[in-house]
């Protein structure tokens, strides 16, 4: 018996090549995370997210490192579906958050604003788009959490702010893009005035039932357009 367990725990440290390309000498629970982030991709392409650079970083970034150990085995952090990252959030879907990212429209060296940090999965995968991301987050363990998750996975040039993303970060606006993944009740004015000339934002609005919004600034002007139906959780106040 005891003879068995040893061999087990030999056997799932064997380095080997698996067949997603992810090189030698990953273990073989690694190994099964990455096969489900494979099939996660996969996913993604059969509901026609098409952005290279979107389905890239999320083959790469290994979310499940971003949900808090106690919420790591409830459920598959790869699901098609919402995962609890603790204090009552939740990580999106891995469609809405490659579906929000392709729609921001992102070139390389982007200033990007996102308002709800949560697990800092989102804004790793803004990083990996080539973004320059600053991110607020109002609960503080989950910022510290997110801060933590970022720093171990080697984004350390994420920044993030503590506090009520319905200020927006004023000293480095204004930014080229802006990303809500909290649900506010109408799209704050504030971060509307923090967005560049020719930028997109991207938000969850409404309460009870919710749209995403898509906001574009053009000439002084700014076009809105009510996309997906979605469920978020709300933006609160301070
Ligand atoms: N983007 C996150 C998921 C966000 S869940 C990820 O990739 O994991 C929504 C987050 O918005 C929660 O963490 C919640 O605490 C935060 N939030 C809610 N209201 C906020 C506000 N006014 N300012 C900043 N963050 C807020």
């Amino acid at each position: 018996m005891v003879r068995a367990m040893l061999v087990m725990a030999v056997v799932s440290m064997i380095p080997f090549t698996n067949s997603f390309g992810e090189g030698a000498g990953i273990s073989a629970e690694d190994a099964g995370w990455a096969a489900r982030r494979q099939a996660m991709v996969a996913q993604l392409k059969v509901y026609h997210i098409t952005n290279t650079c979107v389905l890239t970083a999320m083959g790469k970034i290994r979310r499940h490192v971003f949900i808090p150990a106690a919420y790591r085995n409830s459920r598959d952090a790869y699901a098609d579906g919402p995962c609890p990252i603790g204090c009552g959030q939740t990580i999106s879907q891995p469609y809405i958050v490659a579906y929000m990212t392709e729609k921001l429209a992102l070139m390389p060296g982007n200033k990007v604003l996102e308002i709800g940090t949560g697990s800092g999965y989102q804004a790793a995968v803004l990083a990996e788009c080539g973004a320059d991301v600053y991110t607020i987050e109002i609960i503080p363990e989950l910022a510290c959490h997110a801060h933590a998750a970022l720093d171990a996975e080697g984004y350390q040039g994420i920044h993030i702010l503590t506090g009520d993303g319905h200020k927006g970060w004023p000293e480095y606006s204004p930014f080229d893009a802006i990303i809500v993944t909290c649900a506010p009740d109408e799209v704050p004015r504030t971060l509307v005035d923090q967005l560049k000339e020719g930028g997109h934002l991207i938000a969850p609005v409404g309460r009870g039932s919710q749209r995403l919004v898509i906001l574009h600034k053009q000439h002084g002007q700014v076009e809105q357009v009510e996309d997906l139906p979605v469920r978020f959780v709300p933006m609160v106040r301070e």
